[in-house]
């Protein structure tokens, strides 16, 4: 099955999460069934990072918006861990800070897209200026309302300099999340993470909905899609956005550069100075190419 066209969110769609079931599963049985597939992508995507990083012309920008405690971290931890750090950034965007507040909306989210070579996962992103700020009207209509064809503007400026974006929505039902508050409350290791804030947001479930609803359907589009993932089992949202990930990297074109030195010239240096070297060691040196 092809996950991005079954989660593709069609641009300027009439989107109804109601009618996308987060339980999904694609015909699949179990996380045991489904555990060999979300292995092989990881590797995979681990070799594909280590491509684009020694490419060095295209960058990748993963965006991860949901409601709480509907799994963008265990993305992070289950899907990005086999990257090399050295070239994989990962950004949680939470309240802006008075710097960040003072600047226009995509300020801190602009310092923050990958260069050549890296991959950046948002972790919450620059979509929470046209969601949890219109939920809450942290600002005029008129403000956030201008905020998606400006958002357009921004992602497009990126694709066009070689980023890749791809945008998730990990789409949860609100018993799942109860039963997820839940597991937070009881598990001691886990107390740290549930706040008041989390229950209270639920009463604004269906205002979030609706502008997920927009924002997604008026900012997807080919160059930067938005996938709506049913993530009510960890274990199929980990195999679907990491399928998307490698089918999507598999499409880079990524090849790796040009060897910069004569391989020739730098063997027979090489013997070169390994038969020296030999040869103050009192040892025969052997020919060229022999082990
Ligand atoms: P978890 O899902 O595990 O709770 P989290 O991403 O919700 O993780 P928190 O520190 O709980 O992390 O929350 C960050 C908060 O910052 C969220 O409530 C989010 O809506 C808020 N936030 C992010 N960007 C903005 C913004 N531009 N304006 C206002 N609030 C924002
Ligand atoms: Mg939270």
């Amino acid at each position: 099955m092809d996950f991005r066209k079954q989660f593709f969110v069609g641009p300027g769609e009439k989107l109804k999460l109601a009618g996308i079931d987060p339980a999904h599963t694609g015909g699949h049985a179990s996380s045991e069934e489904a555990l060999p597939e979300i292995q092989k992508n990881v590797a995979r995507m681990a070799e594909l990072q280590a491509l684009l990083y020694a490419d060095g012309n295209q960058s990748l920008l993963v965006v991860l918006q949901a409601l709480d405690a509907a799994g963008k971290d265990g993305v992070v931890r289950h899907l990005f861990s086999g990257m090399n750090p050295q070239g994989t950034r990962v950004y949680g965007f939470k309240q802006p800070s008075a710097e960040e507040a003072a600047h226009d909306f995509l300020w801190r989210a602009h310092q923050r897209t990958p260069a050549r070579g890296e991959v950046a996962v948002f972790n919450r992103s620059h979509y929470e200026d046209v969601l949890v700020v219109r939920v809450h009207q942290l600002v005029p209509k008129a403000v956030w309302s201008k905020r998606y064809a400006l958002i357009n503007d921004f992602e497009k400026m990126l694709a066009e300099n070689g980023t890749r974006i791809l945008k998730f929505f990990l789409h949860i039902s609100p018993e799942e999340q109860l039963l997820r508050f839940k597991q937070r409350l009881d598990d001691p290791a886990r107390n740290w993470k549930i706040s008041e804030g989390d229950y209270s947001e639920r009463e604004f479930w269906s205002d979030y909905v609706g502008a997920y609803e927009e924002a997604m359907s008026k900012t997807s589009s080919k160059d930067a899609p938005w996938y709506v993932i049913p993530a009510n089992h960890k274990w199929f949202r980990n195999l679907a956005i990491s399928q998307i990930i490698v089918d999507t990297m598999e499409d880079m074109g990524l090849k790796l550069p040009p060897t910069r030195v004569d391989l020739q010239e730098i063997a027979v240096k090489y013997h070169a100075a390994e038969a020296a070297q030999e040869q103050r060691a009192g040892k025969t040196p052997k020919p060229p190419g022999k082990k």
